[in-house]
C-alpha cells in the first residue's frame, strides 16, 4: 500500500465542508484501531506521530512499516504525518523513510526564522509530492518541548498568517485560537472570530491542535469556519489507559492478551465517535 498525500485528504475535507481527525499512533494496535474505525465509516485516516511516538515504534522506518501492516486490507486513503518536528533534518529523514506528510514547527522561532525553516522543508518536500504543515502562533500551555503562557497574545495573527502561507508555500497551517495540548483543567473557549479573520486571509486548509477535550459544539463551529484537520492524541491515549482500568474491575479479570484487544476496541470506539462528529453525523 502507498500512503496518500495529506493534502489530498484535506482537499476532500474542504470539498465536503467537514474536518478529518488526525489520530496519534504509538503501536500496531493503536494504528489498527484507527484504520478499523476509518474502514467501517468509509472515512480517510491521518496518523500523527511525534518523534516520541516514532521512538516508541522503533524509528521512522519501523513506524512506516507498522502502519502499512495495519493498513494492508483497507481501502480508505491513509496519510502518515510527522507531528511537531523541530528540525529540517528530521523532516527529511521521515520523508525518506516513507512519510506522506510532515509538520515543521517553527512557531517558537521569530517570524522570519519560522518562514526560512518552513520554506526549506517545503522546497524539499514538494519535489517529492509530500505535504507540509506549518504553524504560526502558540498554544496555551505546553507546546511540544516548550511552555508558553497568556491568552490571545499567543494566538495566530491573520495578516502574519497570510504572509507566512504566501512566502513558505505550506499546504496547511496550524493556527492557535485557544486550544492547548493535553488534558484541560477548565473547558477551552475557541476564538471563532479570530479563526474567521484568519480564514479570510488564508487560502489553505487550517489545522486545529489540542482537539482532545474541546467541547464538540465549539469544534463543529470551528469546522464550519474552515478547520479541516483536528489533531487528537490525548483522547486516544486516555481511551487506551481507561480500558485497562475498566477491564481490571471485572470479577473474572485475568492478565492476558485480551486486554490489548480490548484497548484497541476502546480506542476504535472513540475514533469512530470523533469521525462522525467531525462529519456532522452525530
Ligand atoms: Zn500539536
Amino acid at each position: 500500500m502507498k500512503f496518500a498525500p495529506m493534502k489530498k485528504i484535506l482537499n476532500l475535507a474542504e470539498e465536503r465542508n467537514v474536518a478529518y481527525g488526525a489520530y496519534v499512533t504509538v503501536s500496531y494496535e493503536t494504528a489498527l484501531a484507527v484504520i478499523e474505525a476509518g474502514s467501517e465509516l468509509d472515512c480517510p485516516v491521518i496518523f500523527i506521530t511525534g518523534t516520541d511516538c516514532c521512538d516508541l515504534m522503533g524509528g521512522f522506518e519501523a513506524t512506516v512499516d507498522t502502519v502499512k501492516r495495519a493498513a494492508a486490507n483497507t481501502k480508505v486513503p491513509i496519510a502518515l504525518h510527522l507531528d511537531h518536528c523541530l528540525t529540517y533534518e528530521e523532516c527529511v529523514e521521515a520523508i525518506n523513510a516513507g512519510y506522506s506528510s510532515v509538520m515543521i514547527d517553527g512557531s517558537a522561532l521569530p517570524f522570519e526564522e519560522n518562514i526560512k525553516l518552513t520554506k526549506k522543508v517545503v522546497d524539499y518536500a514538494h519535489t517529492l509530492g509530500i505535504t507540509v504543515e506549518g504553524e504560526l502562533g502558540r498554544l496555551v500551555g505546553e507546546e511540544g518541548r516548550l511552555k508558553e503562557k497568556g491568552p490571545e497574545a499567543a494566538q495566530t495573527d491573520p495578516m502574519e498568517a497570510r504572509e507566512f502561507v504566501e512566502r513558505t508555500g505550506v499546504d496547511c497551517l496550524a493556527v492557535s485560537i485557544g486550544t492547548q495540548h493535553g488534558h484541560y483543567i477548565a473547558a477551552p473557549h475557541l476564538n471563532i472570530e479570530r479563526l474567521k479573520a484568519i480564514r479570510e486571509k488564508v487560502n489553505v486548509p487550517l489545522v486545529l491542535h489540542g482537539g482532545s477535550g474541546t467541547p464538540i459544539e465549539q469544534v463543529q463551529e470551528a469546522i464550519r469556519c474552515g478547520i479541516r484537520k483536528i489533531n487528537i492524541a490525548t483522547d486516544v491515549l486516555t481511551a487506551v489507559a481507561d480500558s485497562f482500568d475498566e477491564v481490571k474491575k471485572k470479577p473474572d479479570f485475568k492478565y492476558n492478551t485480551a486486554m490489548f484487544i480490548n484497548s484497541k476496541d476502546s480506542a476504535k470506539q472513540l475514533v469512530k465517535k470523533k469521525m462522525k462528529q467531525f462529519r456532522f453525523e452525530d
